[in-house]
């Protein structure tokens, strides 16, 4: 049975039928103990994907975020680009029009076959890699001027050599004076305060809703409804700003900037999401 279906009485067979709204995704009998990095290929199955862009609407999207991505990668001299959570392709496509070289890869391939295809509806070929962050320097060579993380994707790592080893073979990719740019929800305003959402930015679908059914410190068990009712979950880990900001410090990253909803200044409560610009040049006599 899959946690957040409902359950059906078929009063024909008098009998219990669950029926699964998310066919597709396991979660095995008790979902709130998956907690496993690798549980994110479970996930993105055929029909999650199929819906993603449903979810993300890339126009809202794009005219929520702006030009921010661009802004800053241009801010750091950056040409190159790897995306290494490509998703459907959405920020791909953006920094490919605004002339940038990218490189897009993703661990799941589904995700990556569906950037492909919209890349392709746009008249682009997405240069694609199936890599896993774990082993992305086996699985793509070269270095970057950028390194992009977004959609709130380094959050689907639940052990933390995980994140350290993702974080070090993100390091060792960038080019002397590159760049990571790395983004996450604002977990402390939902592990301290409950959750809240301005449905603004990233999620802009707005006949979609995605809710946190499940929190604790070591788990967030996100629930997206769909208008044709159809239900899929995400786990991820719920990262508080510091301890990320802290792992990309330690693993040599020296000047960290944190945006919230793409804003400098914000109080901590208030931003869905925050940004993080990870710059790898050394800085003497830095922390
Ligand atoms: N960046 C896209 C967006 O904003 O729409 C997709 C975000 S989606 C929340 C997270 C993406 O990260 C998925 O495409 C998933 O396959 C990928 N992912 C999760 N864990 C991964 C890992 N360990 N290695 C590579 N990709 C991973």
């Amino acid at each position: 049975m899959l946690s957040g279906s409902p359950a059906e009485f078929n009063s024909s067979t008098t009998e219990r039928v669950f029926v699964a709204q998310s066919t597709e995704q396991k979660f095995g009998a008790d979902p709130l103990m998956v907690r496993e990095s690798d549980h994110y290929q479970e996930e993105y199955t055929e029909g999650f994907v199929g819906k993603w862009d449903e979810l993300i609407d890339w126009d809202s999207r794009a005219e929520s975020e702006g030009d921010f991505f661009i802004s800053e990668l241009k801010k750091h001299g950056a040409k190159k680009v790897l995306d290494v959570a490509t998703g459907t392709g959405f920020h791909s496509v953006r920094l490919l029009e605004a002339g940038f070289e990218v490189v897009s890869a993703d661990g799941n391939p589904e995700m990556l076959a569906m950037a492909f295809h919209n890349a392709r509806k746009r008249g682009h070929l997405l240069r694609t890699v199936q890599a896993d962050w774990r082993f992305l320097n086996r699985d793509v060579h070269g270095e970057y001027d950028a390194i992009i993380c977004l959609g709130n994707s380094f959050t689907h790592l639940f052990e933390e050599a995980d994140r350290r080893k993702t974080l070090a073979e993100y390091y060792a990719m960038l080019a002397h004076d590159g760049v990571l740019i790395l983004d996450q929800r604002n977990y402390d305003s939902i592990l301290d305060q409950g959750f809240s959402s301005k449905h603004v930015y990233y999620y802009c679908g707005d006949q979609v809703t995605a809710e946190p059914e499940h929190m604790d410190e070591g788990l967030a068990r996100f629930k997206y409804s769909f208008p044709d009712d159809s239900v899929y979950h995400l786990h991820m880990y719920p990262l508080r700003k510091d301890y990320t900001q802290r792992l990309m410090r330690e693993v040599g990253f020296q000047k960290i900037t944190t945006y919230g909803d793409f804003q400098e200044t914000y109080r901590e409560e208030e931003p869905d999401f925050f940004v993080h610009v990870a710059e790898k040049k050394y800085v003497e006599g830095a922390e």
